[in-house]
Parts: C-alpha cells; structure tokens; sequence
C-alpha cells in the first residue's frame, strides 16, 4: 500500500462538512474485507444460487475478488478512484457470470463518478451513481430478485444517513443492514431477471445469491468503517 496517501479515514483532512475522509487505503481495506466474508461464504452462495441458477455464484464472485486483491497488491492504486476503476475492470475480466459485469459496473462507474477527497457525501453520491449504471446494464428493477433488491435499499440508506446528519460509521452501518434486509426479502420473489427467471414460479422461496453476496458486500464496508 502506499503510505504516503494515509490508511483510512482521516480525521484530520475532513471535507465537505460531513466528517473524516476516505482514501484509496480505505477502499483496499474494502475490498480485502469483501474478499474475506466471500471467501468465507462462497459455500453458502454457491448453494443459494444451485437452488435457482448454476451453482457458481460463489465461486465466481471469490475468484473475482482475489483478483482484485491481487491486483491491489502488485500495484497499489493511488487515488479511490482509481482503486473502484481498477476492482471494477478486473470483475469484467475475470468472473465469467452474469454478476462480473454487473457488480464490475457498480465499481467502475463509482470510480468514474466519485469526487476526492472522498466524503461520506461524496461516496453517497458515487454509489448511487455505481447502481444506475447496474440498473441500465442489467434492466432490473427493486423486486426482480436481484442484486439491485440489496443495492437499492443500501444506497437509499446512505442518502437517508445524510441527511439526517448521521457519521460514516454509523452510516456504513445501516446500509449494510439495508442490504440485508432486501437481500432476505428477495426470499418470497418470483425472478424476473437473470438465470433464476428461467424458473419462475419455483424460483421463490429461496434468497437470491447475488442479493446475498451485495449484502456481503456493505457489511464489509461497514467493518472497515468501523475498524478506523
Ligand atoms: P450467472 O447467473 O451468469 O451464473 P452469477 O451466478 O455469478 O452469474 O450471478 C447471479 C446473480 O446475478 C443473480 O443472483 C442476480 O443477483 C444477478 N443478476 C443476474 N442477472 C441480473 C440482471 N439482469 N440485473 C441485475 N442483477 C442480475
Ligand atoms: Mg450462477
């Protein structure tokens, strides 16, 4: 990592009103973090999506990850921006499913989108920003039991956050539990995008992978948020 850009929210470089800063340490240590709780659950994913798709949601999403970790790792990103750019392009690359385009342009647009230094406005702003483009890549909407049905929720969260005033931490937080919650409330759904659609009926009744692994996903933001 390159030490000479800090490590994390600095408390000290706060910008933008709205509390400590987030630099491209921080969204490493996202990533590395995302890496982790997917590493560890890729069994439990990969068994959410044998009941209503292929069987390789975890798999695919664990591979893409490591690469991006990897990738971190030979060569430091320099700026957020560039980190979300770079995680986002090697998700396109390197996961063969449906989910690596997908979650690979929530990322990329993110880096596109986001403002330095990196405010929880900022990152807020980014996100959401990262979801659209999901939403136009994929065609999806709240409730077609997708990865969106978590997303949406934990980008609504972080706006709902912001305007009441509330720090990053706790922020991070309540997206994360957001996306939990849509996440389970995919359960009921019937698909109407994606592999799990072929289904239809029967594809209710179980959590849809890519909504679980989004929920993952916020959870490890809300770790690293939490850790500085
Ligand atoms: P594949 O379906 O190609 O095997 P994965 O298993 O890695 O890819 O990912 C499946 C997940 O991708 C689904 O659970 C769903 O959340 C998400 N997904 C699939 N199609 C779409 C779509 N059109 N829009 C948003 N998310 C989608
Ligand atoms: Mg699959």
């Amino acid at each position: 990592m390159d030490s000479g850009r800090g490590t994390g929210m600095d408390a000290g470089r706060s910008a933008g009103g709205d509390g400590p800063v987030m630099d491209a340490g921080f969204f490493v240590a996202w990533f590395e973090e995302a890496a982790r709780l997917v590493r560890r659950d890729h069994e439990r994913l990969t068994a959410l999506d044998a009941a209503i798709g292929d069987a390789d949601h975890g798999a695919n999403l664990d591979r893409g990850l490591s690469e991006v970790v990897a990738a971190f790792a030979g060569s430091p990103p320099g700026s957020p921006g560039q980190a979300l750019t770079a995680a986002g392009a090697t998700l396109i690359r390197k996961v063969g499913g449906a989910s690596g385009p997908l979650y690979g342009s929530v990322f990329r647009q993110m880096g596109r989108t986001i403002e330095e230094p990196v405010t929880l406005a900022r990152f807020a702003a980014a996100f959401e920003a990262g979801v659209v483009a999901l939403e136009r890549l994929g065609k999806a909407a709240l409730g077609d039991k997708t990865m969106v049905d978590a997303l949406v929720p934990a980008s609504r969260a972080l706006a709902l956050a912001l305007r009441d005033g509330v720090g990053a931490r706790e922020a991070f937080a309540l997206a994360a539990r957001a996306a939990a919650e849509g996440a389970e409330a995919t359960i009921p759904l019937q698909a109407r995008k994606g592999r799990a659609s072929y289904l239809g009926e029967r594809s209710a009744g179980h959590e849809d992978p890519g909504a679980a692994s989004s929920a993952l996903l916020m959870s490890a933001l809300a770790t690293v948020a939490a850790a500085r």
